[in-house]
């Protein structure tokens, strides 16, 4: 079978399994190529399959040496016209290579909310993965959790207190349109944090350290975003932002909790990044095609979740605003630069968004790549849906 893209609107509806296979390949030689680094040894990312939770397994894998456990919630070969999702195969390739390396790769593919995901997880690591992990990171996107009482809570992408108008991207037409978001009514944005607040984040680190599988000086990390002034209305101001905020309660009520392990727990705010859940944050894309067309750092997830370890959480070179998050995203955030991009984005039309103006070319290019499609040095591009069936998490 030839591996043929599919998409509707900004998701992606099929993948190519060696594309993937290159781009992860092509993500560890990038680690490998930074050097070692002294980092955390025994990880569990929940959200690991994919872009920054699959960058933090990398980084601390290749980078680190450590050995990793990943929870993530994906689909894998079901007919020759459905063969799964790209964190799918994110996983087992991620695997093969990191056992190749001699490290243990574990992944596990089911709820992260769930008590029992949470269960099978701390039984594993009691028996199988040495009794203690070191690192932490929580890196999930997800539209739905099931709350432990059983009640299903859904999170949006809306503003609040009023309706925003911009453009946004197609990536599938290859269009700009214009876009009304409605306000966030108070239940979607109860939702909201609900699903990407830090409640379950709270609830990971309960469980492991009453089941004692969190060593002496342990740490945890949450993946925020705040950005500039140009994108609050739909985001840091949004239902979204307001999960975000609500994390920073987490972080503080974690603290209490691991002080007498000496454990720490951050929340690193992140750069805007080319991944499944930031292309469908609306008007967004249009803001990244001129931030990358501009930047001198352009950063991809590895970038910027190794030089965030390697310099920041395991270096000597972490900056923390007064709230006392990392703060990884300073590039972006330059002010200079992003009077530049406030700039170019209110030129960008839908005349000459393709043109060298913006980037367009290398935002759908690392938005193919998320999907195995168009990865450097990949030339297969046909598979035999046996063979995928064969793989296994
Ligand atoms: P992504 O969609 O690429 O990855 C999300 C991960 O969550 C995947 O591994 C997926 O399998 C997993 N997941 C979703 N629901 C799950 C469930 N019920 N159980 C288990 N796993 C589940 O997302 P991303 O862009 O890498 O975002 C990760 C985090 O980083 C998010 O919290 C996001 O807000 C934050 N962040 C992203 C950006 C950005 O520009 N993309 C910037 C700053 C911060």
């Amino acid at each position: 079978m030839k591996a043929s893209l599919q998409m509707k609107g900004n998701v992606a509806r099929s993948v190519n399994p060696y594309g993937i296979r290159q781009e992860v390949l092509n993500e560890i030689d990038y680690v490998k190529a930074q050097g070692s680094y002294e980092g955390p040894k025994k990880v569990l990312i929940i959200g690991g399959s994919s872009s920054y939770g699959l960058s933090s397994r990398i980084s601390s894998a290749f980078g680190a040496g450590a050995d990793t456990i990943a929870v993530s919630f994906e689909r894998g070969p079901k007919t020759e016209t459905n063969i799964g999702t790209a964190g799918w195969y994110n996983n087992i390739f991620f695997r093969e290579f990191a056992e190749e390396a001699g490290l243990i790769a574990k992944n596990f593919v089911g709820d992260a909310f769930s008590l029992a995901m949470k269960q099978q997880v701390i039984a594993y690591i009691q028996k199988e993965f040495g009794g203690k992990i070191d690192l932490l990171v929580y890196s999930l996107a997800s539209g739905v959790r099931v709350d432990p009482m059983g009640k299903k809570w859904f999170s949006s992408l809306n503003p609040i207190g009023q309706d925003v108008t911009g453009e946004n991207i197609n990536l599938e037409t290859e269009e700009i349109f214009e876009q009304t978001v409605h306000a966030a009514t108070p239940e979607e944005v109860e939702g909201t944090v609900k699903v990407m607040g830090g409640e379950d984040w709270e609830w990971w680190v309960n469980l492991l350290k009453e089941a004692g599988v969190l060593a002496d000086n342990f740490k945890t990390v949450l993946y925020s975003y705040i950005g500039p002034k140009m994108t609050h209305a739909f985001y840091h101001g949004g239902a979204l932002g307001r999960a975000k905020d609500q994390t920073e309660e987490s972080a503080v009520r974690i603290n209490e909790n691991i002080q007498d392990i000496a454990g720490k727990a951050t929340i690193i705010v992140a750069r805007a990044v080319t991944t499944k859940a930031s292309v469908v944050i609306p008007i967004l894309p249009k803001y990244l095609i001129a931030l990358y067309k501009l930047e001198e750092n352009h950063e991809t997830p590895i970038m910027h979740i190794d030089r965030t370890y390697r310099t920041m959480l395991y270096g000597d070179q972490a900056n923390y605003d007064e709230k006392g998050r990392m703060r990884p995203d300073s590039f972006e955030l330059e002010p200079a630069l992003q009077a530049k991009v406030e700039a170019l984005f209110n030129e960008i039309t839908a005349e000459n968004f393709k043109t060298d103006i913006a980037a367009y070319d290398l935002f759908r290019t690392e938005f193919l790549n998320l999907n195995g499609f168009e990865v450097e040095g990949n030339t297969i591009d046909e598979f035999e849906f046996d063979d995928l069936l064969t793989l296994k998490p």
